[in-house]
């Protein structure tokens, strides 16, 4: 649904406690094609009240823009403490009105279904952009939770920092341990911001060499040159650490994300997932979550769905089932396969419907070794 021509509808991206939408949850994901104007976003906050530490909302709500701010050195977040109409003038459920707000309601501009027994949510943000930049985004947090806000410590600031996560064009993630996982758990945080979050925000706004989990170079086996880009490790924590040396008892999840080439904006095709074991034998992620053996790799089996909306997506390469997402796949294909001992190399790919058998692919593998002991 676009209001107008030169501006999109993002959905709201509610955060739930209890359930969540239907639909896939995107490691990280780029949601909206395009980034902040000039890295920089102003919001007119109205947020009456205390936090458990005594400052106010409005304090913890700037503390929030910080863990963005801090970590990427380019953004320019800046809040003041302004009460602002929140919603378009007679439209249900649509913030667009030219001014970028941040308030408690019970309500998204008169839609219910959000923030009741339904969904739960804990705050959502609505983000509108045109053809460049983002030009507004909106977070309202659940009037119904304040009681919450004001007493569980860190709980608003999580939220917070999710919610400005979304404003700068990030969707959910499967990462368990990044910021903007659909279900955020209530409570202390080792880190406030993941590598999965970090490497969100250099893939958007940074360089994307500051990713530690780049895969290299994207290239295409056109042979023409690309900006597709792979991201993606092996984890047994959740996505708080990865590493490529594993013990067979190890539950290993291997996430990645795709992000696609500037000119495949709005282009749907399909994911691919290529392992590569010692002797050269090649297996194949296919839609199931299962690896097989892959004869050659001039035409590989999809993995998933490239949807044609975000500018990056994400999939669960390999790891236990999560909900509503890609089946369970473990242990490990090793396991599965006979690997065990070995070092198994994965590498991501992407291809586009008007164009099979073109693969755009990320230049460096997931590596994976594990010991026989
Ligand atoms: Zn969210």
């Amino acid at each position: 649904m676009l209001p107008n021509r030169f501006s999109s509808f993002a959905p709201a991206l509610p955060l739930a406690v209890a359930l969540l939408p239907a639909g896939p949850v995107q490691a990280f994901e780029l949601s909206i094609p395009v980034p902040l104007r000039d890295n920089s976003h102003a919001f007119h906050a109205h947020l009456p009240g205390f936090l458990p530490d005594g400052r106010s909302f409005f304090q913890g709500f700037v503390s929030a823009t910080h863990a963005w701010m801090d970590a990427s050195g380019v953004l320019n977040l800046s809040a003041t403490d302004e009460q602002r109409e929140v919603c378009r003038a007679n439209e249900t459920g649509n913030t667009e009105n030219g001014v970028s707000t941040v308030s408690f309601a019970e309500t998204l501009c008169g839609e219910l279904s959000y923030f009741d027994t339904s969904f739960n949510a804990d705050a959502l943000t609505q983000t509108h952009w045109g053809s460049f930049a983002i030009i507004e985004s909106d977070i309202i947090f659940n009037e119904r939770f304040k009681p919450d806000f004001e007493t569980v410590q860190h709980y608003f600031h999580n939220v917070a920092v999710h919610e400005i996560g979304h404003t700068l064009g990030l969707g959910h993630s499967a990462v368990q341990a990044s910021i903007m996982v659909a279900r955020l758990a209530r409570g202390e945080r080792n880190t406030i911001l993941s590598i999965d979050d970090l490497c969100a925000l250099a893939v958007r706004y940074g360089s994307p060499d500051e990713c530690p989990i780049l895969l290299g170079q994207g290239y295409s086996t056109s042979g023409l040159d690309t900006s597709a880009l792979f991201v993606g490790g092996a984890t047994i924590d959740g996505g708080v650490t990865f590493q490529s040396q594993f013990s067979p008892s190890d539950e290993i999840t291997i996430y990645g994300t795709f992000v696609k080439d500037e000119f495949h904006r709005g282009r749907g095709g399909n994911l691919h997932v290529v392992a590569v074991a010692e002797d050269g034998s090649l297996f194949a992620r296919h839609v199931d979550g299962y690896f097989r053996p892959l004869a050659d790799v001039v035409d590989i089996p999809s993995a998933g769905e490239l949807r044609t909306r975000p500018s990056a997506q994400d999939l669960v390469v390999l790891g236990s089932r999560h909900y509503s997402r890609e089946p369970s796949v473990g242990p490990l294909i090793g396991a599965e396969l006979g690997l065990q001992g070995q070092t198994v190399l994965v590498y991501l790919a992407y291809s586009l419907h008007e164009a099979p058998g073109v693969y755009y692919y990320g230049g460096e593998p997931i590596s994976l070794s594990w010991d026989l002991e």
